[in-house]
């Protein structure tokens, strides 16, 4: 009798003690700690401010010792992987730009770079802005804890770092806490930068800002939805381009509107997690983040955020007016929120430092009853999915309409590409239909490069300068 409760409770016990244990199989997601989440969030509202005119040599205040204390930390967890993070402070410094920096200002972001073990050169950034303000974008010596705006975001990179790194993956990940955003971007208009003059390809970047409250401040909540901001024409279009997109299409697949489809329908796999809802824009109203440099130079890049902001507690200086208080602090949090949006980016990470690049697709379909599509063959690909949407349709559909081919394109070897390109007929009129392919490594598939002018995942060819 004993000996059989006992054995149903060690059958019961191993899947928790395969979790607990942090392998490197199965749901990252599930190894998202709200303690350490929490524990890093002391630690950096403990430098009261990380504006980005604040001190860089105050061992214990201010933006220097806070980036120094994050490298330090990617450090140790390189320490725990085998010396598996290459930890760099990219930066430089920034001249007077008579805006927001008013003296020659070091911008120094913290980055760990977790070299792919099959396609180093092929990148996923995960990043959060680390600097802090209050009301007044020059102040850099009130203290401005900057818990949500962007401390959420900053712990969750952490996070993502210390969990990830306990796996390998084909591609690289850099795990970036930026700086100087508050000030113009500048801590990610330098890491975009860089990572260009390194050769790198950017499959995507997930730009986490604010990711750490649900509600507003007229109470209306939104707990379970983080949304995903994603531009519409690409910033780096030419008119060549836009000549291109008349005759054929493009408007509305972009690499970044792609990436953020796919990171929708991979939250929907998760029906108890965060859910996103995809906003068609490039950000806020009038407002901007540190997707826009990526962007700005043709990389697929999002943002990230939470559902609804509460205004009264970003970019203000600590006070209570009217009985209202005011200020970005820790206690203004919900760490569940944080913890789910969390969750959603290591499983994002996960799945695209997996997947292969996207392919670079094109159709042919003039005066034709069928679709003549054509893909370049992508390293680390077992096989290609083929995806379809009405012109008029937002999501790509669930394979192919009835009446055409079987659902997913199974098996497609490699080898029948000829000169690089792999060629197939859907029987489908391409006058009325959008077209893309994903790349597939097992199940982990890329996002949908649509098969229009500029749908790529690369930039756009800018014209000669005479
Ligand atoms: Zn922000």
């Amino acid at each position: 009798m004993f000996k059989r409760t006992s054995l149903i409770a060690a059958l019961l016990a191993t899947p928790l003690a395969a979790q607990d244990s942090a392998a490197p199989v199965g749901d990252p997601g599930l190894e998202v700690s709200e303690e350490r989440l929490r524990a890093d969030m002391g630690t950096i509202v403990g430098f009261e401010t990380r504006h980005t005119l604040s001190s860089q040599t105050d061992p214990e205040r201010g933006i220097g010792a806070a980036v120094d204390w994050a490298l330090a930390e990617f450090e140790r967890m390189s320490a725990d992987c085998g010396g598996c993070l290459d930890v760099q402070a990219v930066g430089r410094v920034v001249e007077p730009d008579g805006r927001r920096i008013p003296t020659d200002t070091l911008i120094r972001n913290a980055v760990a770079i977790q070299r792919g073990t099959e396609r180093p050169d092929e990148v996923i950034i995960v990043q959060a802005h680390y600097d802090s303000r209050v009301t007044d974008p020059l102040d850099g010596t009130s203290v401005a804890p900057g818990a949500n705006d962007d401390g959420s975001g900053s712990v969750m990179v952490l996070e993502a770092a210390r969990i990830l790194s306990q796996r390998e993956y084909p591609s690289t990940i850099i795990y970036a806490l930026l700086t100087g955003e508050e000030q113009g971007l500048y801590g990610a208009g330098i890491l975009a930068d860089w990572v260009t003059e390194q050769g790198m390809t950017v499959k995507a970047v997930l730009n986490n800002d604010m990711i750490g409250n649900s509600c507003g401040a007229d109470g209306y909540c939104e707990p379970d939805v983080v949304r995903v901001f994603s531009e519409g024409l690409r910033a780096d279009s030419t008119e060549r381009l836009r000549a291109l997109q008349r005759r054929f299409g493009g408007e509305n697949d972009s690499p970044g509107r792609n990436l953020s489809r796919w990171l929708a329908d991979l939250a929907e796999r998760y029906p108890d997690g965060m859910q996103v809802r995809e906003i068609w824009r490039t950000d806020r109203m009038g407002r901007g983040g540190d997707q826009i440099p990526f962007l700005d130079r043709g990389l697929p890049a999002v943002r990230v955020t939470v559902s609804v902001e509460d205004y009264d507690h970003q970019h203000q200086d600590l006070r209570t007016e009217d009985g209202v208080k005011y200020g970005d602090t820790v206690d203004e949090l919900d760490w569940t929120y944080l913890t789910s949006a969390s969750r959603l980016n290591m499983r994002a990470l996960n799945a695209l430092a997996l997947a292969p690049m996207p392919p670079q697709v094109s159709a042919d379909a003039a005066v034709r009853m069928d679709t003549e599509l054509s893909w370049s063959e992508v390293p680390g690909a077992d096989s290609y999915t083929i995806h379809v949407r009405r012109t008029n349709e937002a999501d790509w559909r669930d394979g192919l309409p009835e009446g055409t081919r079987g659902e997913r394109w199974e098996g497609l070897k490699v080898t029948e590409a000829v000169d690089g390109r792999i060629t197939d007929i859907v029987p489908l009129r391409g006058d009325d239909w959008l077209f893309g392919v994903s790349a597939c490594n097992g199940e982990f598939c890329s996002p949908v490069a649509s098969a229009v002018p500029g749908g790529a995942f690369e930039p756009v060819e800018q014209p000669q300068e005479e």
